[in-house]
């Protein structure tokens, strides 16, 4: 070790505030009950394989008790609840979350791969803030310009991946139940249990029985949710070939559907940018939750004249990027979610070198049980790479440049997608030209990655139907709003 490298000690955080059962059951009615499909797998944590705990894979007779129980909860007790009734509920969620946010921190954390860093300052505090926002927003719909009685669809099928498990059942749960719907969720397989945990807090808060229903399972239990006959709105975020399946199976069923998909985010740094600060937000944008993230800047475009600098700045700052433990403070990027992301992440940046890319990752040891990969940037990109167009969802970076603004805006909005963009300027002129150019849902101006409850999000294209959060996100769970 040389004497000018400052090294951190381990901070580990204990996980002794996390009490797992080895196996759990299905949250139905308000209560636990075990599958009827009898069948379990594990959750593992995939910084070290461990298995945390068994769960249920739920089948369609366990999907159907689920709708009637929530059906049956929306038709004798949610529907009838005065919506400042309800929003004590959804305020005594949130309380509960950051009462025990370290708790659920340390669990995401295990069950996900990513550093408690993030799920401390960022997945649970935002999570109970939505729960907040939309308490508020309970008995004030009215005056949501949604008419004099806006009314809820009914029960509601609500499907999330494992990049954010609890934030983004918080985006779904909460905005539901403000709304007045109630819910059958299904969380992702590689992450259930801050869902199973939230269940226990649903029981802590007194929510009536049925109201939030949870099922885990894998894509076939999510399949038999969709295809139930008595759901009344699909609420979805994931891959877009899965978004395009669910389209497809509510096609000619008359039920609305909001879809989260993939992207494919462009952060595009001109020439007159405050270079430092850029990478920082480059590294943010990038290699935050390990790149699964679907509106991370994962296309970085940069002008000519600022490609050599900026890139030693770039390198130099991922060589100082902390990978490996997810419980340690100090670590800026965990392990991969799971052996078969793992794989597509290879996979793809095994392509990004065949088709001439050149490849740098960040000189790091990891670990030898668990899944990682080490922070990495491809330069030389074209537009035909498939580095280019497709989705990662890894701490991998495609860099492309361009020579003016306007082919800026053509590389960037030249994908299927369109979730988010980063603009990077010291101009507001430029800034203000470039976010009408964009086709992108969210786009961000000298900073990236930023979230709240008030603000909506979601895409153009293949990045999804819909708003979350805001007032817009209201309208996906009223009758006939827009
Ligand atoms: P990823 O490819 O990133 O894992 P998916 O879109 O496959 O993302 O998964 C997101 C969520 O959708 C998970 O909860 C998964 O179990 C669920 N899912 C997968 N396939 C289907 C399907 N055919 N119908 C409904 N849900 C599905």
């Amino acid at each position: 070790m040389s004497a000018d490298i400052f090294e951190y000690a381990p901070a580990p955080e204990s996980r002794a505030i996390v009490k797992l059962n080895s196996e759990y059951g299905l949250f139905i009615n308000g209560k636990w009950v075990p599958p009827q499909s009898k069948k379990k797998f594990f959750s593992i944590n995939p910084a070290t394989e461990e298995v945390l705990a068994r769960v249920s894979q739920g089948n369609q007779a366990d999907v159907d008790k689920a709708v009637k129980a929530a059906r049956a909860a929306y038709n004798k007790v949610w529907s009838k609840t005065k919506p400042k009734e309800r929003a004590k509920y959804l305020f005594r969620i949130a309380r509960l979350l950051q009462e025990r946010a370290r708790e659920f921190a340390v669990l995401e954390s295990l069950d996900n791969g990513k550093p408690i860093r993030e799920t401390r300052d960022v997945d649970v505090p935002l999570s109970a803030a939505h729960f907040f926002y939309h308490a508020g927003w309970a008995d004030k719909l009215e005056y949501a310009g949604y008419g004099d009685n806006p009314k809820p669809y009914g029960v509601v099928a609500q499907i999330i991946p494992w990049n954010f498990p609890l934030l983004m059942l918080a985006w779904k749960v909460a905005p539901a139940l403000a709304t007045g719907n109630t819910v059958v969720l299904k969380p992702a397989e590689t992450t259930p249990l801050t869902a199973l945990l939230f269940a226990e807090i649903c029981q802590q808060a007194e929510l009536p029985a049925g109201v939030v229903n949870v099922v885990t399972g894998d894509g076939a239990t999510g399949a038999a949710l969709v295809n139930h006959g008595d759901i009344d709105k699909v609420a979805f975020t994931g891959s877009t070939e899965v978004g395009k399946l669910i389209a497809s199976s509510i096609a000619d069923r008359g039920i609305p559907a909001t879809l989260e998909l993939g992207g494919k985010g462009a952060n595009i740094v001109f020439d007159d940018a405050p270079i430092d600060e850029a990478v920082e937000g480059i590294i943010n944008g990038i290699f935050f939750n390990q790149g699964h993230v679907c509106c991370a800047g994962s296309r970085l475009l940069l002008q000519e004249s600022i490609v050599d600098d900026f890139l030693t700045k770039l390198q130099s700052r991922m060589a100082k990027i902390r990978v490996g433990d997810p419980l340690d403070k100090n670590t800026d990027l965990g392990a991969i979610n799971s052996a078969a992301q793992l794989s597509k992440i290879k996979e793809l940046s095994e392509s990004g070198t065949k088709e001439g890319a050149n490849v740098w990752s960040a000189p790091c040891s990891l670990p030898n049980k668990g899944f990682w990969y080490p922070p990495t940037i491809f330069t030389g990109v074209t537009q035909a790479h498939r580095i280019a167009r497709e989705e990662i969802f890894g701490p991998v970076l495609s860099v492309l440049t361009f020579r003016t603004p306007q082919e800026a805006m053509e590389k960037a909005n030249n994908t299927p997608y369109g979730l988010s963009a980063g603009i990077w300027t010291e101009k507001g002129s430029k800034i203000l030209w470039a976010a009408q150019q964009l086709k992108a849902g969210v786009i961000w101006a000298n900073t990236f990655n930023k979230f709240d409850p008030a603000s909506p999000f979601g895409g153009y294209k293949e990045s999804g139907w819909g708003r979350e959060g805001g007032r817009h996100g209201l309208a996906a769970y009223i009758k006939g709003a827009k």
